[in-house]
């Protein structure tokens, strides 16, 4: 396989025994949906807000919680910018492999452009160098070709914060060389092992049938 996602990556690097029974042996564990709902809503209304439907009725929908983390994004200042795209699928060529994505959204102020991602719970540790963000901004920065300026906001609802990551070619080559060297490895790697320390496996998904 030489495509990879945000995804793939960050359970790669979690362990790579999970990243070989999801994604080489495609083995799919249910997982409880109540942890996804509310970011699930969050996000279909953005999408529905930023293509321009009628979404009264889906707001009245929402409890207070929800209610609350889309106020936050509807007021939030970039989410207020010009949508170019909404859940856009993403892809370029990285040397021999391709990475992929699905944006949150695209948007722009003149030939600035901003890439979206709304944050219901929270934001990577370390969003400069969040695989996601990587990803996102070396895939965006080929597909907006006509630009003055590329960043990555992390749209933080919870605490009603933004991170903004911005782009340069210094940036770039050192996203490429970090992507590259992950990719590699993965492809390179025969033999899966599995953590050391087994105290995060609780949690785990794939814990009943990892050996
Ligand atoms: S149970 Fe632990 S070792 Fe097994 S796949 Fe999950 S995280 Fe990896």
């Amino acid at each position: 396989m030489n495509n990879f996602s945000p995804n793939m990556l960050k359970t790669f690097e979690a362990c790579p025994v999970k990243y070989n029974l999801k994604f080489n042996e495609k083995i799919t564990v249910p997982q409880n949906p109540a942890l996804f709902e509310k970011g699930k809503k969050i996000h279909a209304l953005a999408n529905y807000y930023h293509r321009g439907a009628d979404i009264t009725k889906l707001e009245t929908a929402l409890n207070s919680e929800e209610k609350l983390l889309w106020e936050r994004l509807k007021n939030n200042e970039y989410f207020s910018k010009k949508c170019l795209h909404s859940e856009y699928p993403i892809t370029a060529k990285l040397g021999a492999t391709w990475i992929f994505g699905r944006l949150d959204a695209i948007v722009h102020d003149g030939d600035d452009y901003y890439i979206l991602d709304y944050k219901t719970g929270t934001i990577p540790k370390n969003p400069e160098r969040d695989y996601q963000t990587m990803i996102y901004l070396l895939c965006a920065d080929k597909i907006i070709r006509d630009k003055n300026s590329i960043s990555f906001v992390y749209i933080d609802l919870k605490n009603n914060e933004n991170k903004l990551i911005g782009f340069n070619e210094e940036r770039k080559n050192i996203y490429e060389q970090l992507l590259h060297t992950k990719t590699s490895q993965i492809l390179a790697t025969k033999e899966f092992e599995g953590l050391e320390n087994r105290s995060s496996c609780k949690f785990c998904e794939y814990a009943k049938i990892c050996g």
